[in-house]
């Protein structure tokens, strides 16, 4: 059943909101403690707000949008008294003192938060293996990571422990374990979603963003979650349309929709990945859309220029856990990566290197961005690959770069700050592979509509 439909019978009271929590709570007892994807849960106040909405409902009160869902939320976003760690040991004892903005909204609208989701520490990964809680299994590929950093909150969703998770990404971090898990998941435009309350990995690059199992569910949450937020700079005061509305209004036809494939994310793609997005794209050509070849010739800057960027920003962000406020200092206890991306940052961030490195890549920066545009310039969304290889088995040793390198093609939305979105195209080996859908910045909801229509074709 439609996330939208499911909704509709709960606000008609055809299925009670503590009826489904219910069901997510079984599940959660049956296979947390295999997955991994919730680091807290707390079932008992989920109950108690489930009663009351349902209690409203049968009063025939107005409830929320979000009335019944259930959601969990990345640990990194604050939820008052919940443990809001990053899946750090740094901030193991830290208790959310207050709702970030994305949760004061989900709760306005009836959301029901069931818990805290497991992620790379910090957000500084793309396998949510660094998890100082312990790694987050892949309920689609027994064995292999759940992809990252918002590993917990895209396994939540695959195996049907919540009905819709909040994600945060930076680099691919909503996209890559939406690709890797077979679920659906959505980054914004830069600016569309607060980020008051979100524990910055890069601040000129996180945002965040749903997963849900389809695309009604996407819709709904960013419904709750987009919009101008005043007490948060980074925000942008840009009318947006109800992506509800886009989603049903959809047909199901393409026709008129122009499509850009680039050449260059095929070729750095394995082939049986490109095999399963060729046969996607091929859909699409059947259901009207015109699809046209694009160059890029960009790409091999873009991984040198996001980590360069990221080092430097996360290690500004990191500078607060120096012990005094949150109770231990992080270089003390957090784990190889994060201490690696604290010891680049500061390096690179020494003045007589800055104009050798930060600025550069701050032009770099610009030059994609002003690249990315002029391919979308005569498209309306482009198609390809979320993710260039499958994920590996739970245990292998990576190198640095070649755990960066699953990130080449979701790091551009990141730096030219457009929307983008992951959807399961097919199985290799029975491994899922996610379609990345890319737009103009703020046209989010063409995303969405092309993802309504291809809904019923995987
Ligand atoms: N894997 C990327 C990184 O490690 C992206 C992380 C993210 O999006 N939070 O920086």
């Amino acid at each position: 059943m439609k996330l939208l439909d499911k909704s509709k019978l709960i606000k008609n009271h055809e299925i009670t909101a503590l009826d489904n929590l219910e069901m997510f709570c079984k599940n959660i007892e049956k296979n947390n403690g295999n997955y991994n994807a919730f680091l807290e849960i707390d079932k008992s106040s989920a109950r108690d707000r489930a009663v009351d909405i349902d209690s409203r409902i049968k009063a025939g009160e107005k409830v929320g949008k979000l009335a019944g869902m259930v959601v969990g939320i990345k640990s990194n976003i604050n939820v008052e008294d919940f443990h809001i760690t990053a899946a750090s040991k740094t901030l193991e004892n830290y208790l959310g003192s207050y709702d970030a903005t994305v949760v004061k909204r989900i709760k306005e609208e009836d959301g029901i938060i069931i818990g805290m989701t497991n992620m790379d520490e910090f957000a500084a990964g793309s396998s949510t293996e660094t998890s100082y809680f312990g790694h987050t299994e892949n309920p689609a590929a027994m064995g292999r990571i759940p992809g990252g950093s918002s590993g917990g909150s895209a396994v939540a969703v695959a195996s049907e422990m919540c009905d819709l998770s909040i994600g945060s990404d930076t680099g691919g971090s909503i996209r890559n374990p939406a690709s890797h898990c077979g679920v659906m998941g959505f980054k914004p435009t830069y600016g569309l979603v607060s980020r008051q309350g979100l524990l910055d990995l890069a601040m000129s690059f996180d945002q965040i963003g749903p997963f849900s199992r389809d695309t009604s569910g996407v819709a709904l949450m960013l419904d709750v979650i987009g919009g101008y937020d005043e007490t948060e700079c980074t925000s942008i005061d840009n009318k947006i349309p109800s992506f509800v509305d886009n989603v049903e209004k959809s047909g199901e036809s393409l026709k008129g929709t122009k499509l850009g494939v680039v050449k260059q994310f095929f070729d750095v793609s394995d082939d049986k990945i490109v095999a399963i997005i060729e046969q996607s794209i091929d859909k699409m050509r059947e259901m009207g859309a015109e699809v046209v070849e694009l160059s890029f010739d960009y790409i091999d800057l873009c991984l040198p220029t996001y980590y360069l960027i990221n080092y430097v920003e996360f290690f500004s962000a990191t500078r607060k856990y120096d012990g005094r406020k949150y109770g231990k200092r992080i270089e003390d206890v957090c784990g190889e990566e994060v201490l690696r991306r604290i010891h680049m940052g500061s390096y690179i961030s020494q003045k007589e290197f800055s104009g050798k490195y930060y600025k550069k890549a701050l032009q770099a920066r610009s030059l994609i961005k002003i690249e990315v545009n002029k391919l979308l310039n005569g498209v309306d969304a482009i198609v390809g690959p979320t993710v260039p290889k499958l994920p590996h088995k739970i245990g292998t040793t990576l190198e640095p770069m070649d755990m960066y390198s699953y990130d080449v093609l979701t790091v551009i939305a990141n730096l030219a700050g457009i929307p983008a979105a992951s959807m399961k195209a097919g199985e290799v080996n029975g491994i899922p592979v996610g379609l990345q859908i890319q737009g103009k910045p703020f046209e989010d909801s063409k995303i969405i509509e092309i993802m309504a229509k291809i809904d019923e074709i995987h």
